[in-house]
C-alpha cells in the first residue's frame, strides 16, 4: 500500500533486533529478525535501526517509532542504565541519539519486559482482562503489571521485577547478589546450574552424557522419558508456583501471562508450578487470577513498543 502510515516496533536484545511495521490501528504489517551480533559500537545500532526502519516503511509514511531494549532504563533520561547483554550500550543516552536520527518522527522507548506486557495486555492473551502481571522466563527472569492499559512501574521503574522475589531466606546465591531469589531456582541458568551440577556428580547419567547442558538440551531429556532431567525441571516448576501464589495474594490480577523461551518447556513444569501455586495462595486468589500461556511469542515486545501511540 504506498502512501499508507505505518508505526514501527524494534525490540532490541542480545543476538537479534526484532523490527516489525504495523498499521496505525496496530495490525501487523511486516516483520524481520535481524542478527546485530556485528554492532561494537552505539554508531552501529544506530546504523542497525536506520536501515530497517527504512526497509520496513520504504514508500510509506513513518507516523511513530516505539523500542523496546533489554536492560534496565532510565524512562525519563532516556539512558540505558545497565545492559548485561548490550553491554555497547550501558551507560548511552540511547533515546535522544534515536530521536536525532530520526528526527522529526516522534520515539518511544521502554524495557523489553514492559514492551511485552503491553503486547500481551493488547494484541495477545492478555486482551480481555482489566489487570495483567506478565512474567518472562528466559535465561534471567522478569516481570510486568499492567493495569487499566498502564504498566505500573513504581517510584524509580523497578515494578515486577518478580524474578528477585525471595522465595527462600538464605536460599541459593543469585546473580544480582541475594540469596533465595525466585530466578535463582527457576531460570535458564538455575536449570543449566541444576544440571551442570548434576553432571559433575553423575557423569554416565544420561544429562552427563550431553554434549551441550542447556534448558534446550535438559528438556529434550525430559520429553525422552529422563527421570533426573524431568525432576530438575519439576522442582523448578514448584519454585515458579511459589512466586506466582504471592502475585495471586499481593495483586490478584486477572491473569498472569508466561512468555520467554522456556515456555517451550512447559509439558514439564507447568502442573507442578500449578500445584504450587494452589497449595500457596488464598482459593479466592487462585480461582480469579488464571495463568495463561502468552499469544505473541517472541513478537510480544514489538508489538507493545508501539502501544504508547495506540494508548495517546
Ligand atoms: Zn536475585
Amino acid at each position: 500500500m504506498p502512501g499508507s502510515e505505518v508505526y514501527v516496533g524494534f525490540d532490541l536484545g542480545g543476538s537479534f533486533l526484532k523490527a516489525s511495521s504495523f498499521s496505525l490501528d496496530g495490525e501487523l504489517a511486516e516483520r524481520r529478525s535481524i542478527d546485530s551480533q556485528w554492532c561494537l559500537r552505539p554508531q552501529d545500532y544506530l546504523d542497525l535501526f536506520k536501515d530497517a526502519a527504512k526497509s520496513l516503511s520504504s514508500d510509506k509514511h513513518l507516523k511513530g517509532i516505539g523500542t523496546a531494549v533489554a536492560g534496565v532504563l532510565d524512562p525519563e533520561a532516556g539512558v540505558i542504565v545497565d545492559s548485561p547483554n548490550l553491554p555497547a550500550l550501558s551507560g548511552v543516552p540511547l533515546l535522544e541519539m534515536l530521536k536525532d536520527s530520526f528526527a522529526p518522527i516522534p520515539l518511544q522507548m521502554m524495557n523489553d519486559a514492559n514492551a511485552a506486557a503491553l503486547g500481551e495486555y493488547f494484541a495477545g492473551a492478555g486482551v480481555e482482562h482489566e489487570s495483567m502481571f506478565i512474567i518472562t522466563l528466559g535465561t534471567g527472569v522478569g516481570g510486568g503489571f499492567v493495569v487499566d492499559g498502564e504498566i505500573w512501574s513504581g517510584a524509580s521503574g523497578m515494578a515486577g521485577e518478580i524474578g528477585h522475589m525471595v522465595i527462600e531466606k538464605n536460599g541459593k546465591p543469585c546473580t544480582c547478589g541475594s540469596r533465595g531469589c525466585l530466578e535463582a531456582y527457576f531460570s535458564g541458568w538455575a536449570l543449566e546450574r541444576d544440571a551442570k551440577a548434576h553432571a559433575q556428580q553423575y557423569p554416565d547419567s544420561a544429562i552427563g552424557s550431553l554434549d551441550i547442558i542447556s534448558p534446550i538440551s535438559l528438556s529434550e531429556l525430559a520429553s525422552s522419558g529422563d527421570d533426573e532431567a524431568r525432576t530438575i525441571l519439576e522442582n523448578g516448576g514448584y519454585a515458579l508456583g511459589a512466586g506466582i501464589a504471592n502475585i495471586m495474594n499481593l495483586l490478584n490480577p486477572e491473569s498472569i501471562v508466561l512468555v520467554g523461551g522456556l515456555v517451550n518447556a512447559k509439558e514439564h513444569f507447568l502442573s507442578f508450578a500449578q500445584m504450587a501455586w494452589e497449595e500457596n495462595s488464598f482459593d479466592q486468589a487462585s480461582s480469579s487470577s488464571k495463568v495463561f500461556v502468552g499469544k505473541l511469542g517472541e513478537w510480544a515486545g514489538v508489538r507493545g513498543a508501539i502501544q504508547p501511540f495506540l494508548s495517546e
